[in-house]
C-alpha cells in the first residue's frame, strides 16, 4: 500500500476485536508518512465517528448520529482541540500531542493499540483499552487500568495479550524518559499550514479491507 504525501486525507479506524467492524473513524491530514514515522493532523472541529460508550468530553461533543451497514450507530463527535498523532511502523502504540496553545505541550497521550495496517483509504488500528498519559513535563501515569482488568475478567483479553500491551506501555514510557522518538523530533514546535482545514470521511469509510485478522 503507497504511503501518503503531506496534505493528504489519511483516514484512521478502529476495527472492534469482536466483530471486525468499524468502532471508529476519524480523518486526519498527513504530515509525514516514511520509514521512521507516520505523523498525522486533526484540526479542531474535524467530526469523528464513532460507537464507542464515550461522555461527551472536553475534547469531544456530539453532533448526530448515522446509522451503520453492521447494525451498529455511529455518533459523530467533534475535535475540541488541534491535536498530532504520531505512529512508529511496527510499534503498538501511537503518541497524542496535545499543545497547550502557546507553542508547548499539555500532554502525551500513549494510545496502545496494534500496529497500523495501511487500507486504500489510510490506517487501520486496533485500541487496546489500556493508555499512558504525561504531562508536558513527562510525568506519566497508566489510564484506564479499570477497564483494562475488566476485560481481562471478561474473557476478552488473555494474560499474554495484556502483558505485551503492558509492555508496548512500558516502551512508550522510556522512549519519554530517555527522550527517543518521537520525542526527539521538536513536534511540540510544528505548525499546520493555515490551509489544512478539517477533512471529511470519504463514502467507502466502512468498507471492510481484510485488516481484521492482521490486528493484534
Ligand atoms: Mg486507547
Amino acid at each position: 500500500m503507497r504511503r501518503s504525501a503531506a496534505g493528504e486525507t489519511v483516514v484512521v479506524r478502529n476495527i472492534a476485536r469482536s466483530d471486525g467492524s468499524v468502532s471508529m473513524a476519524v480523518p486526519t491530514i498527513a504530515i509525514r508518512d516514511d520509514d521512521e514515522i507516520l505523523a498525522l493532523y486533526i484540526p479542531v472541529e474535524t467530526v469523528a465517528l464513532d460507537n464507542y460508550a464515550v461522555p461527551d468530553g472536553e475534547r469531544a461533543a456530539a453532533v448526530g448520529t448515522l446509522p451503520s451497514s453492521r447494525g451498529r450507530r455511529h455518533v459523530g463527535r467533534r475535535w475540541q482541540t488541534s491535536i498530532l498523532r504520531l505512529h512508529l511502523p511496527g510499534e503498538a502504540f501511537s503518541v497524542w500531542l496535545f499543545p497547550d496553545g502557546q507553542g508547548g505541550v499539555a500532554s502525551w497521550y500513549g494510545n496502545l493499540e496494534a500496529p497500523f495496517v495501511r487500507t486504500p483509504i489510510g490506517i487501520d488500528i486496533r485500541d487496546h483499552a489500556l493508555d499512558v498519559v504525561a504531562d508536558g513535563k513527562g510525568c506519566w501515569r497508566w489510564k484506564d487500568e479499570d477497564e483494562f482488568a475488566r476485560r481481562l475478567e471478561t474473557g476478552i483479553d488473555t494474560v499474554e495479550h495484556q502483558a505485551a500491551v503492558r509492555a508496548a506501555g512500558q516502551s512508550f514510557i522510556a522512549r519519554l524518559e530517555t527522550r527517543h522518538a518521537p520525542f526527539d523530533m521538536s513536534w511540540e514546535d510544528w505548525q499546520a499550514p493555515a490551509q489544512w482545514l478539517p477533512r471529511d470521511l470519504p463514502a467507502n469509510w466502512q468498507d471492510d479491507f481484510g485488516t481484521h485478522a492482521r490486528l493484534r
